[in-house]
């Protein structure tokens, strides 16, 4: 890991700038400037992400899809636009393939619901052990109810997927695999692109939990050929409540709807129900306009920076943060994979994650200590939680020097 002085890390972006598009880092917390570092969990949203919400809800709400007045035609191209924005983001083929759910969370019982239908006791789901919650128990329940088998691919003290052993699981039984892209936890970035090759060799469809890699680097879901792609709004500069299901669509089309209600449907009367086209079928109800705007907003405004630029300036970020905590004593890293993103995991000799989580606040510095959604994962390395600094663009070299002065204070106060 190479030393890198402060002024050096920009990737080229002028990160003031760019900090300045953010109203929220301005402020102060308990007198100190803000370093917000718990990206991982939720990021923060730029002015224009904000402005696009509530010019929507100013001038143009209305009900999608149903009425012939022209607050609901501007909903409507409104939401529809925000639709192609995502299908050009993550490159699918074609709008229809991008269903808006309510986060990756619901993204995924969405599959596991509807794929379900028809899985039975013989069949068998592949997941890893670095999994978030999130894509864990939906598949858990899913094998509650039909006797199907969870099977788990095992991971090693780096905190890296075993490849071989997850590959050696697949079988003409395994009906998905369903994989963390990147590990909330860990930051490991997963070799995604062999398991679907292998995967595909078996016919088995794979659903990429991408809440972690999204919001940090581009995804192309066409060059992945991944069956399903998972991810959150919130987590990339748009709003809580909204985020998106991508569905091969022959795959899509082969799937039954999970949700029943209005808007899935072109006709219903009490003897039969024909659904509507894709993604309509997998959206019953009103839909999340304004989220979905919000998130059209987040992508136009990470577009305007580059994802490619943002993927290389959060590497050298990561690499000064991750030099930066080895000065510190008997503190030690979770999660040490080959491929990482900036999000460090990490436990201080004697003190508790949540002590130094509030010893941080104190000092203005954000970050996240718990279990982090993945309890499998503090099993593994036999810890409660881990405190946990997670980067994004709009960090700066200055918020990796105030959370380790901040880390400094906290060694100090427990020494
Ligand atoms: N998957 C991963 C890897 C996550 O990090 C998270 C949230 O932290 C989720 C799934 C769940 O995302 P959401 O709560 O936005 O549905």
């Amino acid at each position: 890991m190479s030393s890198m002085a402060p002024d050096n890390i920009t990737g080229g972006l002028d990160i003031e700038a760019i900090r300045a598009d953010f109203p929220i880092l301005q402020q102060k917390v308990h007198g100190c400037r803000l370093a917000y570092l718990d990206n991982a969990a939720s990021s923060q949203r730029p002015h224009s992400v904000i402005e696009a919400v509530s010019h929507y809800y100013e001038h143009d709400h209305a009900n999608v899809h149903r009425g012939v007045h022209s607050l609901s035609h501007r909903a409507t191209d409104a939401y529809e636009g925000a639709r192609e924005k995502v299908r050009k983001f993550i490159n699918a083929s074609a709008a229809s393939e991008i269903v808006f759910t309510g986060g990756t969370t619901e993204s995924i019982n969405l599959v596991a619901a509807s794929l379900g239908q028809d899985i039975g006791p013989d069949d068998e789901i592949l997941i890893s052990h670095m999994e978030h919650h999130s894509n864990i128990v939906p598949w858990k329940l899913l094998c509650e109810r039909t006797g199907a088998t969870l099977r788990v691919a095992p991971i090693n003290k780096r905190g890296e997927l075993i490849l071989e052993e997850m590959l050696a699981m697949l079988n003409p039984r395994t009906r998905i695999v369903a994989l963390a892209h990147v590990s909330n936890a860990l930051g490991t970035v997963n070799p995604v692109s062999k398991v679907i090759e292998a995967a595909h060799e078996l016919d088995i469809p794979v659903l990429l939990d991408g809440a972690q890699a999204a919001p940090h680097a581009a995804v192309d879901v066409q060059k992945l050929g991944c069956e399903f792609y998972a991810f959150s709004g919130h987590k990339m500069c748009g709003p809580t409540g909204i985020g998106v299901l991508y569905g091969r669509q022959d795959v899509l089309e082969r799937l039954p709807p999970w949700q029943g209600g209005g808007e899935m449907i072109l006709s219903v009367s009490f003897e039969d129900t024909v659904y509507n086209k894709l993604p309509y079928k997998f959206e019953a109800g009103t839909p999340h306009i304004a989220g979905a705007i919000g998130l059209g907003a987040a992508i136009d405004y990470l577009d305007s920076i580059g994802m490619d630029r943002i993927a290389a300036y959060e590497a050298q970020l990561r690499d000064y943060a991750g030099q930066r905590l080895s000065e510190i004593d008997g503190l030690r890293i979770i999660g040490e994979a080959e491929s990482k993103v900036g999000v460090h995991s990490f436990v201080i000799d004697g003190i508790h994650p949540h002590d130094l989580g509030t010893v941080l606040d104190h000092k203005g510095v954000a970050i996240r200590t718990g279990h982090h959604c993945a309890m499998p994962v503090m099993d593994f390395f036999c810890v409660a939680g881990t405190a946990r600094a997670s980067l994004a663009f709009y960090n700066s070299a200055e918020d990796i020097d105030q959370l380790i002065d901040a880390l400094g204070v906290a060694t100090e106060m427990f020494a």
